[in-house]
């Protein structure tokens, strides 16, 4: 892959409405995912970097316009920066594709959802009313108000799509952010400050700090100065961010790991559920959240199915992910990649069928490539089955009844997505609500609708991003109660 044009060497944070390099002078560098040489030197935040980037959005908190702005006035601001990221969508797509190795075509998608997300939140934003509660003798109602400086820490699939849907809600609920994004794909989140400030976001509102989770990340979390966290990452990392906030009693949304089934009944329509279960766990590199990582097929159909994806995963072009045409681009690191090959070994050692790749495809000498790897006779004991792998591996497992699929399907610690496809609509019904899942999609992959709770239950996390759920987990709702008449207040000491 030729590095874009333009491509910049250094990447510094962005505090106050200034790019700035950190206090101690610290760097790191980032590499790409198909040459695995570094390409950027990157500013890396600790804590006296997070304590700048706090104290400049808590003083645009305080003293600036941003909170007390008309709901109108934040929505014209939001749909700018939707503009300016729409104005900049193909850069977008390009960075994002080089730093993180996404095939081209699925990176101009993410970005177009990027713009969507500030665009569904100044609607949003403009339509939000408050309850009010009557009763005879007392009336109340809500007073929203923004809760101040947000904590945003992102993971490295998707950057820039997850760090917009932080972004949106937290800027249209009114509060100032920091935004912490993940190290080894900090490259398109260095097009946020100029999208902000084109769009006329005041200075301090929008702050970014880049940094190596366990210093910056670390940091923001453990900062009194932000009573909101919003973390999506790794299920393990999720647990040390609870630990470390929970002095300071910080509200938390946790968007973690997952590890979803794709349940296929015989009566399903098998070409429909082919398409979608290849889709679901193949694009995005595998490297997605709700990956139907496990399909889950009826005996009968149970070998049909296992032919198809074989098939068809041989024939998924792996490649360049800056070419149009490849489907499976390169994974996001050597560290990662050395992981998702560590699962597919131990898939061989503990006796799942191998039926489709499982290896370096032989055309692609460097960078970070694996085949669509498909695993049949998947059991439940063994760690493939059980555990995340985020990549492009899926393991299928045949079920004889409806009671054995939901269990299987439950057969894991964490609970996100699931997928279930059969042509009976109650036992459709059924299995969506036994399965043990934040999200599930009947008889489609994952079509995202904007106003619906987005979040996974078990260890998958807690907390639900999306609509009226992101703006109520960043704002605090205060209740006030008038009296109509004698409220009879028992009159001590009279
Ligand atoms: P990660 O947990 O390693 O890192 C996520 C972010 O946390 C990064 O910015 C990292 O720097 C930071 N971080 C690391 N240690 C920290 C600490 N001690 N304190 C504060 N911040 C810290 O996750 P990852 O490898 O970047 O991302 C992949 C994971 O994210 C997968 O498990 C995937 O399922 C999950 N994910 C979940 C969702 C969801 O919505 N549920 C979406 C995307 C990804």
């Amino acid at each position: 892959m030729t590095p874009p044009p333009g491509l910049p060497a250094r990447l510094e944070h962005f505090i106050g409405g200034a790019h700035v390099a950190s206090t101690d002078s610290a760097t790191f560098e980032v590499a790409d995912p198909v040459t695995n040489r570094p390409y950027a030197t990157v500013a890396a935040g600790g804590p006296k970097d997070i304590d700048r980037a706090v104290t400049a959005a808590a003083k645009a908190f305080t003293d600036g316009p941003w909170p007390g702005l008309p709901a109108r006035a934040r929505a014209r601001v939001l749909n700018k920066i939707a503009d300016a990221i729409e104005g900049r969508a193909a850069r977008i797509a390009e960075l994002e594709t080089f730093d993180t190795g996404l095939p081209v075509t699925q990176a101009r998608g993410q970005a177009a959802r990027a713009a969507e997300n500030f665009r569904f939140f100044a609607d949003m934003t403009v339509t939000l009313h408050e309850d009010a509660f009557s009763s005879p003798g007392q009336f109340g109602y809500v007073i929203r108000k923004p809760a101040g400086v947000a904590g945003l820490i992102t993971p490295w699939n998707t950057p820039f799509m997850l760090e917009t849907w932080k972004l949106a809600p937290a800027l249209a609920s009114g509060c100032t952010v920091v935004l912490k994004p993940a190290e080894w794909t900090p490259l398109s989140a260095s097009l946020l400050p100029a999208i902000m400030t084109e769009a006329g976001l005041p200075d301090g509102v929008f702050n970014l700090v880049h940094g190596i989770g366990e210093a910056a990340g670390a940091a923001l979390v453990a900062h009194p100065g932000v009573p909101r966290i919003s973390f999506t990452g790794e299920t393990t990392t999720g647990q040390t961010v609870m630990a470390a906030a929970a002095p300071h009693l910080k509200g938390l949304s946790m968007e973690l790991g997952g590890k979803s089934p794709c349940v296929v009944f015989a009566d399903a329509d098998l070409d429909q559920a082919t398409d979608s279960a290849l889709f679901g766990v193949f694009s995005l590199n595998g490297e997605r959240c709700t990956a139907g990582s496990r399909i889950l097929a009826e005996r009968a159909v149970y070998h049909a199915l296992v032919t198809r994806l074989a098939t068809r995963a041989e024939h998924i072009r792996v490649g360049d992910p800056a070419d149009p045409r490849t489907e499976l681009g390169a994974l996001v690191h050597p560290e990662h990649y050395a992981r998702v090959l560590g699962y597919v070994r131990a898939g061989q050692d503990e006796g799942a069928r191998l039926v489709a790749g499982g290896a370096r495809p032989a055309h692609l000498a460097g960078g970070n490539y694996l085949a669509a790897t498909v695993f049949a006779d998947v059991e439940e004991s063994m760690r493939i089955f059980r555990e995340e792998i985020f990549g492009p591996v899926v393991c299928v497992t045949p079920f004889a009844d409806e009671a054995e699929a939901i269990r299987l399907a439950n057969a894991t610690s964490y609970g996100l997505a699931a997928y279930v496809w059969t042509r009976d609509l109650a036992r459709a019904h059924r299995v969506a609500r036994a399965v043990e899942s934040g999200m599930t999609w009947i008889n489609s992959h994952n079509v995202r609708d904007l106003r619906t709770p987005f979040g996974g239950v078990k260890a998958s996390g807690f907390g639900r991003e999306g609509g009226p759920h992101s703006l109520d987990f960043y704002t605090e709702s205060r209740i006030v109660h008038i009296p109509l008449g004698d409220t009879g207040v028992p009159r001590f000491g009279a």
